[in-house]
């Protein structure tokens, strides 16, 4: 593997960990979708089972929306990890996108998908709180 001297602060055997994480953490992510979905549709023959009539139809509607809700955090979450992939892919892994100084190593290992450090991802949170940001289609 490549590694962009702006890897410097991260040893080759910490890069190899963290990009065996972000592709575990990928596929994980990518069975619960695929679980949730399964899930929506079980649910959905359920429903159609009933002929929509008793007051299951409710149960399984809140269900849903809950299943939905997990899946719109999944894809979110799977956005970033491809996103801290290319980026290691392009040698710029573990580089702050705002301030441009490195991510702490241990930052990193608690959480591979990390693209701001400490100080930025706080005044971030500070500065939009109550958006959740850009915001991307979660159906399909
Ligand atoms: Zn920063």
């Amino acid at each position: 593997m490549k590694i962009g001297k702006m890897m410097k602060h991260l040893s080759i055997a910490d890069i190899r960990e963290l990009h065996g994480r972000l592709a575990q953490t990928r596929i994980r992510l990518l069975d619960e979708i695929q679980a949730a979905e399964a899930d929506i549709r079980t649910a959905h023959e359920a429903r159609e089972g009933e002929g929509g009539i008793g007051s299951d139809v409710s149960e399984i509607t809140r269900f849903e929306e809950l299943r939905r809700a997990e899946i719109a955090i999944d894809e979110e979450q799977l956005r970033s990890i491809e996103a801290a992939e290319a980026r290691m892919g392009e040698g710029r892994y573990g580089i702050c996108v705002n301030c441009g100084e490195p991510i702490v190593r241990e930052r990193l290992l608690a959480m591979p998908a990390a693209v701001r450090c400490a100080d930025c991802e706080n005044r971030q949170a500070a500065s939009s709180a109550g958006d959740g940001g850009e915001r991307l289609g979660t159906g399909r």
